[in-house]
């Protein structure tokens, strides 16, 4: 397993002006690539201190991937930095300086002298063509390790990760990946829980487990190696589905709302929604996928209560006897907005996201979820905790995995 680091360069990466997405685009790819990110760094533009970085991750790190510090201005200074960490001169590499005048050339520009200096370069490196960008990365090769230097513009340097790294990553470890994973995400179980279930269960020997959090789901990653990791993953994947069964709720890259869309396209049946304290969120997950026209006929946002009695036929007397956070006003919407609209399926999404307008037997994550479907009608009372936003995810959540099921 190939051992990878990332130093990620520059002042603004550590005064809180920007984010270092950089890092978390490398961790990214190189995941998706089969490699794990080993460790990530972050210094300020200062000769000594990316120098001092530089030589401790190579001496540790087989590969180093340095973004960032190699634009035209003062205060780039990773070259002169990778120079200095390993005694090299820098000089003017004509390699380099050509594809800086070409590309000022095709893009109609003027160049700048300033800019010559990004072709200030250590001696004996690699340089590394930038299609996007006018600073060329390079590639110092050292004793141990592969250091590569890539721009820090973030669509430069992914363009580079793709053309320069990964491949390079594909030849030192033999042409096939080193490590897969796969995810399942998990909806209605929380991390612990969620291992507790596993408790005692044997994976087959070199898959490893790792738990994450993509609010509200849990992410179960199995991860394996070599050559058999695939075979490795598909018995471990069945022996975690006998514990956990119908917690999974996606697989993969596929979110909650895509399963849900794949499985009702497949199914050829239609879908309507009634949402009031989701204003809309499962309308809007669903329609962020291409295609969705194909099975989501509309979405109510029923806000009021003259709404659910205008659009959807709830009665006024039932919303006023009983409130429309309540299990037979979540049954009424569905029920009244399928028989108008002639869909399959319709889900009801009513309930209190808070902050405000809990009492003590309707507090705050109360919500009430209906669905009306052509074989069945079923309504169900769900007390959930969490903050405004959290509480409105997971009745949404709970919509889908309703539908998915
Ligand atoms: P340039 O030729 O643009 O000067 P460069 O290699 O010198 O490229 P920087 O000057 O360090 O790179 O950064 C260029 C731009 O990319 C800046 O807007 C900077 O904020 C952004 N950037 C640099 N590093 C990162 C990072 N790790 N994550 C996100 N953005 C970054
Ligand atoms: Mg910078």
């Amino acid at each position: 397993n190939l051992d990878i680091a990332v130093l990620a360069v520059g002042d603004e990466l550590l005064n809180g002006e920007i984010p270092d997405t950089n890092t978390a685009t490398i961790g990214r790819l190189l995941n998706a690539g089969g490699y794990r990110l080993g460790e990530g760094r972050t210094v300020p533009d200062q000769e000594e201190t990316i120098a001092l970085a530089l030589r401790d991750l190579a001496a540790r790190h087989q590969v180093v991937v340095v973004t960032g510090g190699l634009g035209p201005t003062r205060d780039d200074l990773t070259a002169r930095a990778a120079a200095r960490a390993f005694d090299l001169q820098l000089t003017i590499n004509d390699e380099a300086l050509t594809l800086i005048r070409a590309f000022f050339q095709e893009h109609d520009l003027e160049m700048d002298p300033r800019n010559e200096k990004q072709a200030l370069l250590p001696q004996q490196c690699l340089v590394l063509p930038n299609l996007r960008g006018t600073a060329p990365g390079f590639l110092l090769e050292q004793k141990q390790s592969l250091l590569l230097f890539f721009p820090g513009v973030p669509v430069e340097m992914e363009a580079m990760v793709e053309a320069e790294l990964l491949p390079r990553l594909d030849a030192l470890s033999g042409g096939h990946p080193p490590l897969c994973e796969r995810i399942l995400k998990i909806f209605g179980l929380s991390e612990p829980k969620t291992e507790s279930l596993l408790d005692g269960l044997t994976l087959p020997s070199g898959v490893n487990i790792g738990f994450g959090v993509d609010f509200p789901l849990v992410h179960l990653k199995l991860r394996a190696t070599g050559r058999a990791a695939e075979d490795l993953l598909d018995q471990a994947e069945v022996s975690v589905q006998r514990r956990l069964g119908d917690f999974i709720v996606a697989r993969g890259r596929e979110t909650l709302p895509q399963t849900v869309a794949r499985l009702l396209s497949a199914s050829g049946l239609t879908l309507s929604l009634a949402e009031s304290c989701t204003g809309g969120l499962v309308a809007a997950w669903l329609t962020d996928i291409p295609g969705a026209s194909a099975f989501l006929d509309r979405g109510a946002v029923t806000y009021s209560n003259q709404s659910k009695n205008d659009w959807l036929g709830v009665s006024k007397r039932m919303l006023h006897d009983q409130g429309a956070v309540s299990e037979t006003c979540a049954r009424a919407m569905a029920t009244g907005l399928r028989q108008s609209t002639r869909t399959d399926i319709t889900i009801a999404v009513t309930g209190i996201a808070g902050p405000d307008g809990g009492t003590p037997d309707k507090p705050v994550g109360t919500v009430f979820i209906a669905l009306s479907a052509n074989d069945a009608e079923q309504a169900k009372g769900y007390r959930f905790s969490g903050s405004r936003d959290q509480i409105r995810k997971l009745s949404a959540c709970m919509a889908l995995e309703w539908i998915r099921r």
